[in-house]
């Protein structure tokens, strides 16, 4: 009896940036197995701990079932229509009195490409505001202004292949490890089989991954960008500059060597700005000096820095310097936090973009995206980026936010400044798959979403690799698409363009303006899948893993593109790479004798975001059952606090209580506190609380990585 045997759905794993293909089979008994997909290019059938422990995170237990209404200082029960009406009609008479950037979206790198595009849509497109931001702010924003400014778009070069072809492996600000573990197995692997390859691990902490390392650089908080400064200089001292390649394909470099040159010249200096031995700064430079297939890959410890932006422009300098890019096993490569931060790149979901990587600031694009919405109006200036928008809804120049999927009251910056925002805001929206949240205790209105196994669409990995996410469970209660619920509330609004017969008719708007007015004539933008334009249910439902560009063959076929600049063209107008002059600059706030040690904030192993999912699974939660905060047994001697007990950890921007301990591999001066606690357990465990709100003067990306800290007895 075949139509006895449960059938695997393929989808794609929601949690980091890797995309790891998944099978989720339900079975009879209602449960779901979880395997990997071994036909998935990203992770050829294999699951980290989270992504195998996704089947014991669908329960409905704490879910979001139905419409909420505030109503006398309470939420009750509404029907969808009471709260699309209530939001469309909120925004049309805030809108009517305060105009179009009184409202504001602040949306996620956990929502899909399609939700992303109606938002991005509705927004820019027929609101008439840019006031669009999202949760990738927090995480890579400083990557995509890197690339803007090296590359003239955000492009990431490479493949995930290149790090397994590679004879150097460089992982900067990245517990790989833990953080991506599926493509750190590629890499171990790799390293097994060929042992000359060599790894080099740039990281404060002695992480677990620096246990594969040859080498481990623990530089000091924030001094990237003196240590690739100083490897540029490196290079051009020991004659490894490849001087063809800088005088075919780029601009800038004498600029950037001599930027570099007045700070960094000496590897000794750097050692000892960086704090690290002179001899393993030497050891890292003649090494990369020594081997031509190097990737350079970085992540959150070099995104999330008031200097973040500079410090990804030291790292792809020394890779344009050396012509190592856009060939097999070399390149910079920027590894996302989020399953979808890359999609949402791709639609503009950025208040300093627009769709299709077009831009906010060139009329021509701008009226390329208008024309093909056929739109009322289209933004014509950035809106506010993640830690502004919710200083405007504090100041009220923001009178009504919507947030989807995802909670600021725990995961921004100086998150007690988000609380008084959303306090004073005239009308808050939440959208979330969770009822109880610190956000949603503020929410007006609160519409319940379809979580992962639910929905359906499409996300894109750290690799440019476009997949599905496919749904295999009924929407429980009421829950809805959050793009579905964005374009009822755009026809309430009484806007056109949002009539969809489903998410595949939104994907397929997306592929086709990826492709309008987009030519091989003059400059053609690189984000390209117009080749997949034109897709029914069926074969949408049918669409392969993809690495866009894509093109089509004349027989129809479509083909993906592993690596980007092979042909040595980049997307500036004149085709060439700008290399940027950068210089160290110490981050925004320093250790003083009231806050004397440094915050350093990530993730654990086992837990994702603000746990709302992977909190559900006991066996995740038994890897680390609690808040801690790590640091150096002599710190702890100095601030009198032991291992085992609660202390009292502050800044001058909140509070927090978490058990000392020990162990992590931090420096003197440092501690770590994961990301992941929020005010919803047992005690206020807002990490968020406590970091402060200074942000990259160019991508907007907040400082996560130091905050002035004090620990002391609770
Ligand atoms: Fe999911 Fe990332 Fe683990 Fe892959 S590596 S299974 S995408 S959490």
């Amino acid at each position: 009896n075949l139509s006895a045997i449960p059938l695997a759905v393929r989808t794609t794993c929601p949690y980091c940036g890797v995309g790891c293909g998944v099978q989720a089979t339900p079975l009879p008994d209602g449960s779901i197995a979880i395997a990997g997909d071994a036909s998935h290019g990203a992770n050829a059938g294999r699951l980290c701990v989270k992504g195998s422990a996704l089947g014991e995170t669908l329960g409905l237990d704490g879910r979001l079932l139905h419409p909420q209404l505030r109503e006398g200082g309470a939420l009750r029960r509404a029907s969808w229509d009471e709260a699309l009406d209530k939001v469309a009609g909120g925004w049309r008479d805030i809108i009517a009195e305060h105009g179009p950037d009184a409202v504001a979206l602040y949306v996620s790198g956990q929502l899909l490409t399609e939700d992303y595009y109606i938002a991005n849509k509705l927004m820019k497109g027929y609101i008439g505001s840019a006031n669009i931001d999202t949760n990738s702010r927090l995480c890579m924003s400083s990557a995509v202004a890197g690339h803007k400014r090296a590359f003239g778009a955000d492009l990431v070069p490479g493949c995930y292949e290149d790090l397994e072809l590679a004879d150097m492996v460089v992982l900067v600000g990245s517990n790989t490890a833990w953080c991506h573990p599926i493509l750190f197995q590629r890499i171990v692997r790799a390293k097994e089989a060929r042992p000359q390859m060599k790894l080099v691990v740039i990281d404060p902490r002695r992480t677990a991954t620096c246990e594969s390392a040859d080498l481990h650089l623990p530089v000091k908080l924030g001094t990237d960008v003196w240590l690739f400064n100083g490897l540029l200089c490196y290079l051009a001292q020991h004659g490894v500059v490849d001087a063809g390649f800088v005088a075919a394909h780029t601009n800038g470099f004498d600029e950037a060597l001599a930027a570099a040159h007045v700070d960094c010249a000496d590897p000794l200096a750097v050692a000892r700005a960086c704090r690290v031995d002179p001899r393993d700064v030497l050891d890292f430079y003649a090494m990369f000096a020594a081997t031509a297939k190097v990737v350079t890959a970085f992540s959150q410890g070099v995104n999330q820095s008031s200097a973040g932006t500079d410090k990804v422009n030291s790292i792809i300098n020394c890779h344009l310097a050396t012509g190592r890019i856009g060939r097999p096993g070399m390149g910079p490569f920027s590894l996302t936090g989020q399953p979808n931060a890359m999609g949402g790149r791709e639609v503009g979901g950025l208040a300093n973009m627009l769709a299709a990587h077009m831009e906010l600031d060139r009329a021509v694009h701008r009226d390329t995206v208008q024309t093909f919405w056929d739109s009322p109006r289209i933004a014509d200036r950035p809106g506010l980026k993640a830690v502004e928008l919710f200083q405007a809804i504090e100041d009220g120049r923001i009178k009504a936010v919507w947030i989807i999927a995802t909670n600021p009251l725990v995961s921004m910056p100086d998150a007690n400044q988000v609380q008084r925002a959303l306090e004073k805001c005239q009308l808050v929206v939440v959208s979330d798959i969770v009822e109880k949240t610190d956000t949603n205790a503020y929410a007006d209105v609160l519409l319940p979403a379809l979580g992962w196994g639910e929905k359906d669409g499409t996300v894109t990995n750290s690799e440019r690799r476009i997949a599905r996410q496919r749904g295999f469970l009924a929407a429980p209660g009421e829950a809805r698409a959050d793009w579905l619920a964005l374009c009822q509330v755009a026809r309430r609004m009484g806007f056109a363009g949002f009539d969809f017969a489903g998410v595949h008719e939104v994907f397929d708007e997306h592929a086709r303006l990826s492709g309008y007015r987009n030519d091989a004539q003059g400059s053609p933008r690189v984000f390209n899948i117009a080749a997949l334009a034109g897709m029914d249910r069926r074969r949408y439902d049918q669409l392969e893993p993809l690495q866009w560009p894509l093109r089509a063959d004349p027989a129809g076929a479509v083909e993906g593109t592993p690596r980007l600049f092979g042909d040595g063209r980049y997307a500036h107008a004149d085709g060439r790479a700008r290399c940027v002059a950068t210089a160290p600059r110490a981050p925004a706030h320093l250790p003083d004798a009231d806050y004397p040690l440094a915050l350093n904030t990530g993730r654990v192993r086992d837990q994702w975001h603000t746990m709302t999912r992977t909190g559900k699974s006991a066996r995740l939660a038994d890897h680390v059952p609690e808040a801690f905060v790590d640091m150096h047994p002599q710190d702890a001697l100095l601030c009198g606090v032991r291992e085992g007990e609660l202390a009292r950890v502050s800044t001058q921007w909140g509070a927090m209580v978490a058990r000392v301990q020990h162990g992590g591999g931090i420096a003197r001066g440092a501690v770590f506190v994961p990301i992941h606690w929020s005010g919803q357990t047992a005690s206020d465990a807002r990490v968020g609380a406590l970091v402060n709100p200074a942000v990259d003067p160019v991508s907007g990306e907040p400082e996560f990585k130091h905050t002035p800290v004090r620990v002391e007895q609770f």
